[in-house]
Order: C-alpha cells, then sequence, then structure tokens
C-alpha cells in the first residue's frame, strides 16, 4: 500500500522530528513488520464484515482472504479481535440513520504541499444526518503499545479530512479507537469528542508541522513517540548520537570497551533516563540487527559477523495422538501423563459457546443469544494477575502500586541519592 508523505498513521513521528521525512525518504520500501501483517489481515476481516454486513466476525473463521500482503486463513484471534470492533459499529447503527462508511481515503485539508501528500484511509465513519453528529473509528488490532484517544493526531487528520469530505452539515465529531488487544483500565474502547472549530484550529497545527518537515535544515529529534516506528531507525545519527550521550562515549569506541555503569553506581535520575530510552534503543538494536542479517544474506560483510544455522531443537515427529499411543506401548504408562487432557484457551471456548448458541436461532436473534451464551460462560472464569509487579513508564494508564501492595510484590534495596 501507498502511503502519502504525511501519512496521519505516521503523524505521530513527523510532527515530533522534522527531519525523519527527509531521511526516511532515502529508506528503501522495507518488506511490513509481522504485527503490521497482522494489522493488514484484521482490517480486512473487518472490511469484510462491514461490507456484507454480517455481524459475526467468526463466520468467516476459516476462509482463505486475499490481502494487500498475502492470502490468508482467517484465524479466531483476528476474529476476536474484529468481532469487539464490530460490536460497536452495529451498536452505533442501531440509531436508525446512521450512514456506514467503510476504508474510505480521505485527503487531508492543508495550504503548504500539494494535496496528494497529506491524507490516509480512515477506518470506519459513521454520519447520522439527524444529529449532525459524525464518528470516526479507528481499529488497531496491535496489542504492544495502547494507543489513546486524547489529542490522537491520526484520527484528528481523519476528522479533519471527513469535516471537508462530508457534502452534510456537522455540529460534533466523535472520536474512538478500537484497541481489543491492548489492556487500558478505562475500555478497549476510548472516544472524545470536539467540535468543527477545534478541527479548524487542529488544521493550523498540521501546516505548522508540514512546514518545519520541508524547511531545508528540519532537525532530526530523537524521542520515544517518534523513533518507535520510524523507517530510518537503524541509519539516523540522532539516535546514534543519544545513544552515545547516554550511556558516555567511552561505551563504544573504535576498540570495544564493554565497561557500562553498574545500576548501584548510577542516581536514580540517569536510571531514570536510560528506562525512558529503553523503546527506542531496543527498537534501534532491532533494526540495526535486521537490517545486517538482510547485508549479510544479499553477500555484503559486517566486521566480526556471519549468519549460521539456527540451533535443531527435537520435536515430536508426527501426529500428537498416534505418538502418544506409540509412547504408552513404549513405557507402559497412562496416557494421561503422556498426553494430558487441557482446558482450551478462553478464545476458543468463547468461539464454542458462539456457535453453539447461534444452533437454529434466527438472525435477528442472534446477538442475543451470543450474548446469553457469553453471559454463562463469564461465571466459570476470573480475572488474575499474576501478582509479580511490573516496571512501566508514567505515561502508562495503570494505577500505580500502593504501598503495602509494593511491599507484597518486590522486595529490593532502595536507591540511595
Ligand atoms: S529515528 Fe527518531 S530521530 Fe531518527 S529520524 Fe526517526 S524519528 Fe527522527
Amino acid at each position: 500500500m501507498n502511503h502519502a508523505k504525511y501519512a496521519p498513521s505516521a503523524a505521530e513521528r513527523w510532527s515530533l522530528c522534522p527531519g525523519s521525512v527527509r531521511l526516511a525518504a532515502r529508506i528503501p520500501e522495507q518488506p511490513p513488520a509481522p504485527w503490521a501483517v497482522e494489522g493488514t489481515h484484521a482490517h480486512a476481516l473487518l472490511q469484510l464484515c462491514l461490507d456484507e454486513r454480517e455481524t459475526d466476525a467468526y463466520f468467516y473463521e476459516g476462509l482463505t482472504l486475499d490481502t494487500a500482503t498475502e492470502p490468508w486463513k482467517v484465524d479466531r484471534e483476528h476474529c476476536a479481535s474484529v468481532q469487539v470492533c464490530l460490536d460497536f459499529v452495529y451498536g452505533l447503527l442501531e440509531r436508525a440513520d446512521g450512514q456506514l462508511y467503510v476504508e474510505r481515503y480521505l485527503p487531508v485539508p492543508q495550504t503548504v504541499v500539494p494535496g496528494d501528500d497529506v491524507g490516509g484511509t480512515a477506518d470506519i465513519c459513521v454520519y447520522f444526518p439527524s444529529s449532525r453528529q459524525l464518528h470516526v473509528i479507528d481499529f488497531k488490532h496491535g496489542e504492544g503499545v495502547v494507543v489513546e484517544i486524547r489529542d490522537n493526531k491520526q484520527v484528528r487528520m481523519y476528522a479533519l479530512a471527513a469535516l471537508q469530505e462530508f457534502p452534510d452539515p456537522i455540529d460534533e465529531i466523535v472520536l474512538t479507537i478500537v484497541q481489543p488487544r491492548a489492556y487500558h483500565p478505562f475500555s478497549t474502547v476510548r472516544s472524545e469528542t470536539v467540535t468543527p472549530r477545534q478541527l479548524v484550529e487542529f488544521q493550523g497545527d498540521v501546516e505548522a508541522w508540514i512546514t518545519a518537515c520541508e524547511a531545508a535544515d528540519a532537525p532530526l529529534i530523537a524521542g520515544e513517540v517518534q523513533c518507535r516506528f520510524c523507517p530510518a531507525k537503524a541509519f539516523c545519527p540522532a539516535l546514534e548520537a543519544r545513544a552515545l550521550e547516554l550511556f558516555g562515549k567511552r561505551t563504544f569506541p573504535e576498540a570495544i570497551e564493554t565497561v557500562l555503569p553498574q545500576p548501584a553506581e548510577m542516581s536514580a535520575e540517569r536510571i531514570a533516563t536510560i528506562l525512558d530510552a529503553w523503546d527506542i534503543f531496543e527498537g534501534w538494536f532491532k533494526a540495526i540487527q535486521k537490517y545486517a542479517t538482510e547485508q549479510i544474506a544479499a553477500g555484503g560483510q559486517i566486521p566480526g559477523w556471519k549468519l549460521v544455522r539456527a540451533q535443531e531443537r527435537r520435536k515430536w515427529a508426527g501426529e500428537p495422538q498416534d505418538i502418544a499411543e506409540k509412547f504408552v506401548q513404549l513405557t507402559d504408562c497412562d496416557l494421561d501423563d503422556i498426553y494430558p487432557r487441557t482446558l482450551v484457551g478462553i478464545v476458543a471456548a468463547e468461539k464454542m459457546v458462539k456457535a453453539r448458541a447461534q444452533l437454529n436461532v434466527a438472525k435477528e436473534f442472534k446477538k442475543q443469544a451470543i450474548a446469553k451464551g457469553l453471559e454463562a460462560m463469564a461465571e466459570l472464569t476470573v480475572k488474575e494477575s499474576s501478582g509479580n509487579a511490573v516496571l512501566v513508564s508514567e505515561d502508562d494508564p495503570r494505577p500505580p502500586l500502593s504501598p503495602a501492595e509494593l511491599f507484597a510484590a518486590v522486595k529490593v534495596p532502595r536507591l540511595t541519592s
């Protein structure tokens, strides 16, 4: 898929790092990352369901779809994720006059660069003429990074574009992110309402960001948010400079000296700075590793590095039931010892409940029957955390552990200043 030079989906990057547009343009097109392929698959399934007005994503489980990347067989995990978005959208459409628009390309109004340079495809828009209300909905299949709706630049750009594209009058715009697989304390569906006036003001921000990017000396500004998905990570001098600065130049001299400071020798402030940069460097190291692998695979050389065959691991050779029976003959053990019965996962069980609940039920009552089945199943499940304390940035939406919870969960020496 070709993205515009200023795609809303990359707005967090180019708005914070103006030089990234020029640097990223020099990077050859890369094959999409596995998480991006999964997202493409989920969006293809969502689009199919909405185009066909199908309320049950599981209806397509097992079907092979032609997606933008490759033919893909619809699996349960994608069905479960898409179903959350479908439930939200069809819930909206229960209001009689809702007009649905799916995967609509929207050029974003601005006056700095040619029109084709700024725009993107909004997943879903729903317009209600009676209340002059427009909903702009962005579906996120990813689970790694929680995306907030508040001041979300991507969704606001779609809304700004929609404001111009829809000929009908609009009094308010409800922006929504549906992100079923990432934990958020409020909800997997998060919304905020904005007015057309706010969006027109936002157009000024967009124009200022693009103007900064178009400047001949547009600076590279490294940071956690903008660098996370930047395609130029492996080549970026600003990111490298930040690493050198953070760890101390003596860490990366020509003759490699691998003396990194011990955590106990560092101040709490320095530890915080290094933790803040964790995501950036992790991504940067991975990008360099991937680039080096590709270079050597293509016949290039990275001094001191080579490619080898992955470690061999033993695995069962054959069908599990067949192997288990042969194993019983071999050792005279109980079948359950070698092939124990285990419960299927909760997502798989939900699928079974849904399939069962719909049997011999008319289409208009299916949703009700499924809800009833899931409600009964909910009594068989509990929500439970491992209880371990997890270190996250202050921006994470989960509340911090209380002192009593901290005492129970972790026992470590306190930092001294
Ligand atoms: S890696 Fe970070 S600093 Fe470098 S171009 Fe990308 S966003 Fe900018």
